[in-house]
């Protein structure tokens, strides 16, 4: 296969020979020779080429939840992301705790996936927080687990933290906090400031997520091992992250999209009116200030990549009153356009900065070699075509997701993906599920 004219990571035109599922050359565009004999030539139209997405925090609900997302729809919707691999998420029923779900889960994978999926495996025991899960079996296991995370829930007791994040060295796999203190945070619905005092919804400070972070990096730096933070959401967040890698201890850090673009006083105030339940999650929008040291620190490397937290939920569960609603957003189709509106058109990130943080360093956190690997001879042909000066109006119904809730239906976003090559195989074409 032949792709022509595109541009990796936005620089001069080149031609792409993919032979055997890898790249086999890339030459200047126009010089690569004529198609041989029923070799398939796609018109890349100058778009830019980057290393197919990588998502180290994805829910696909499957098993127990098949009617908010599947493996095979939430990979779909991934694909028309520009995702080549994610991390499913251990928070399904049952929980993946044990080896069977996460081979379950990995089987599920292989055989109905448009992209490639990473069981993440819990720490505790139906995510209780009570008993560490078999995590040397889960890591052993056909799916190979190396990231694990009770997420959805905090590991909150401090012993059993040590005690995951010592064992997981073994086999260099990473605990994944989500960094909430439950007492702090007990029947909190949206960020604790001024807008929740208007509004006389219970808050959630950002302290819950802060205490938990800080207690977590002292840990990790106290038995040496990997920590991954989760979904990071405050200014003071990133201070702590800041201070702890400063240390040269062994931390990453994610932030969603969402977090990237949207604030809390959207509660209040916005398009779809007030208290509509599409802009409730965990954790809970932030302020504007907070927006700011979010995108500073994704730039400055302080956080090291953006995840979707991709939470599918059907209407039933999200279109109800405010303090019902479930919580969470589905993310995985317009995350690459959210970060072009919050990072590459404020010009914090150029496209080799989003190729990393979106790529190469999600991979590398979940160990995944044929993954996030840099579009050269040799690699495999991984490879999402992205048009940046797309414009985009969202329109929910056209998702490949089985679920519904955007907070972005009716913005016009920038960019669009155009085409997904998993292994030289095109997963979506022209916009468009293969
Ligand atoms: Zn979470």
């Amino acid at each position: 296969m032949i792709i022509r004219n595109v541009r990796i990571l936005g620089g001069e035109p080149v031609d792409l020979r993919v032979v055997d599922g890898a790249i086999a050359a890339i030459t200047p565009a126009g010089q690569a020779a004529a198609g041989a004999d029923g070799e398939q030539v796609i018109d890349g139209q100058g778009a830019i080429a980057l290393p197919g997405l990588v998502d180290l925090h994805t829910h696909l609900r499957e098993p127990g939840r098949e009617d908010a997302e599947t493996v095979q729809s939430g990979t779909q919707s991934a694909a028309r992301g520009g995702y080549t691999a994610v991390h499913a998420m251990a928070n399904t029923s049952p929980v993946a705790d044990t080896a069977g779900v996460v081979e379950q889960v990995w089987r599920l994978g292989r055989e109905f996936a448009h992209c490639d999926v990473h069981p993440v495996g819990a720490v505790t025991v139906g995510l209780e927080g009570r008993q560490l899960a078999e995590l040397g079996a889960m890591a052993d296991s056909a799916a190979r687990v190396r990231v694990f995370s009770d997420d959805g829930r905090c590991v909150d007791d401090a012993v059993l933290m040590r005690r995951a994040l010592e064992y997981v060295k073994a086999f260099d796999g990473v605990i994944a906090q989500h960094a909430q203190e439950p007492r702090l945070t007990a029947g909190a619905q949206m960020n604790e400031g001024v807008v929740s005092g208007r509004l006389g919804l219970t808050g959630w400070p950002a302290v819950a997520e802060e205490a938990i972070i800080a207690r977590d990096c002292l840990l990790a730096a106290h038995v040496g091992s990997r920590l991954h933070i989760c979904h990071v959401s405050t200014a003071g967040s990133v201070e702590i992250l800041r201070w702890a890698k400063s240390k040269g201890w062994n931390i990453t850090a994610e932030v969603t999209p969402h977090h990237l673009l949207l604030t809390d006083d959207l509660v209040e105030e916005s398009p779809v009116g007030a208290y509509n339940p599409i802009y409730k999650v965990n954790p809970p929008l932030r302020t504007r200030a907070d927006v700011e040291a979010l995108r500073a620190a994704l730039a400055d490397g302080t956080i090291d990549i953006v995840a979707t937290d991709h939470a599918p939920h059907p209407v039933e569960d999200k279109e109800t009153e405010w303090s019902a609603a479930a919580m969470g957003m589905v993310g995985l189709e317009t995350a690459l356009s959210v970060v072009q509106e919050a990072m590459v058109e404020t010009g914090l990130l150029d496209w080799a900065g989003v190729a990393e943080r979106m790529s190469v360093v999600p991979a590398r956190i979940g160990r995944l070699s044929g993954q996030g690997r840099p579009l050269e001879a040799g690699a495999p042909a991984n490879i999402t075509l992205y048009d940046p000066s797309a414009r985009t109006e969202v329109d929910p119904s056209a998702f490949a997701s089985k679920s519904r809730n955007t907070p972005y239906e009716g913005m016009t976003l920038p960019g669009r993906v155009v085409a997904t090559f998993l292994r030289g195989t095109p997963t979506v074409l022209e916009g468009k599920l293969v």
